[in-house]
């Protein structure tokens, strides 16, 4: 069992301190990917003229915009950092950078065809253009705070998380959610890169996981290790529906998620269908052609 937490403490558009250099105002856009909304982190000391970097701005939301930048009234942001480009995440980031004169830095937008079928409103901020790409590894130094980027894919191919030196914390977007397990959709998720990504993760030994959704975790490492069974316990029960006979997602879904929601069963979809690829890719199914959501599979 993942030692998910939702219990969680909050108020749209109130700037929490959450740690010494870390404060937090959270978005009015709950929903079924977003749980209570959309968290804007601001890193970085509470002095007047204090630079600050702000990762996440969130939605097109006016009421959030206003939230923001009274939450960094008097200190100077240097930094718009965003993880991913859906439109939980990406699309204020623009309006905010122009207000405050700050860059926007990110991963380069994916280029391919990122619409899924499977009905989940993650999409894609078609209008973004970070100023600075980043590619992972990059130091982003700031006043009185230091952070890395982390190249974490998956969740969406162009996924970054920031580390914050000072606090051996990491700010892992919707790689890691305290709340859920991640959506990993293809085409633009890639379950394999999720796996590699998770583990570049759980080797890091961060004190405390920051995502973008709901409370941070505390206690990564057991946190992390029960998330990662989890996935490689879905994808065993994939591999033993192929073994036992099911050719097609559509006949694996009602079995393997006989327990959740039929509302679900889209997204579950295209999980399943992101275990599928992942096993192609490995060796261990074949398919008749393409992997795609509607193909033939075997063991
Ligand atoms: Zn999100």
């Amino acid at each position: 069992m993942i030692p998910f937490v939702r219990d969680f403490e909050f108020e749209y558009g109130r700037r929490d301190q959450v740690s010494p250099l870390i404060q937090r105002v959270i978005a009015n856009n709950p929903g079924p990917f977003t749980f209570t909304g959309t968290g804007t982190y601001i890193v970085g000391r509470d002095a007047p003229g204090a630079g600050v970097a702000v990762i996440d701005p969130g939605p097109m939301d006016e009421t959030h915009l206003d939230a923001l930048l009274g939450a960094v009234e008097g200190r100077r942001v240097t930094h718009v950092l965003v993880t991913h480009t859906h439109r939980d995440h990406a699309p204020l980031a623009r309006p905010f950078a122009q207000r405050t004169g700050a860059p926007i830095l990110a991963m380069r937008p994916p280029a391919r065809q990122t619409h899924a079928s499977g009905g989940l409103d993650e999409d894609e901020d078609e209008a973004f253009a970070p100023d600075v790409i980043l590619t992972g590894g990059e130091r982003i130094e700031g006043d009185g705070w230091s952070m890395t980027a982390l190249a974490t894919p998956g969740h969406a191919s162009n996924h970054m998380a920031f580390a914050l030196e000072e606090e051996n914390a990491l700010f892992c977007g919707d790689h890691v959610m305290g709340w859920s397990t991640t959506v990993v959709a293809p085409p633009d998720g890639d379950m394999a890169d999720y796996m590699a990504s998770l583990d570049v993760v759980i080797t890091a030994g961060f004190d405390t996981l920051w995502p973008t959704h709901g409370a941070p975790v505390t206690q990564p490492a057991a946190f992390l290790a029960a998330y990662r069974t989890h996935r490689l316990e879905r994808e065993a029960q994939v591999a033993a529906r192929l073994a036992a006979g099911d050719r097609t997602i559509a006949e694996m879904v009602p079995k393997l998620y006989a327990a959740v929601d039929q509302r679900l069963w889209p997204a579950a979809s295209l999980s399943v269908w992101a275990h599928l690829i992942k096993l192609v890719k490995e060796g261990r199914a074949t398919t008749d052609g393409e992997p795609t959501l509607t193909a033939t599979y075997g063991a």
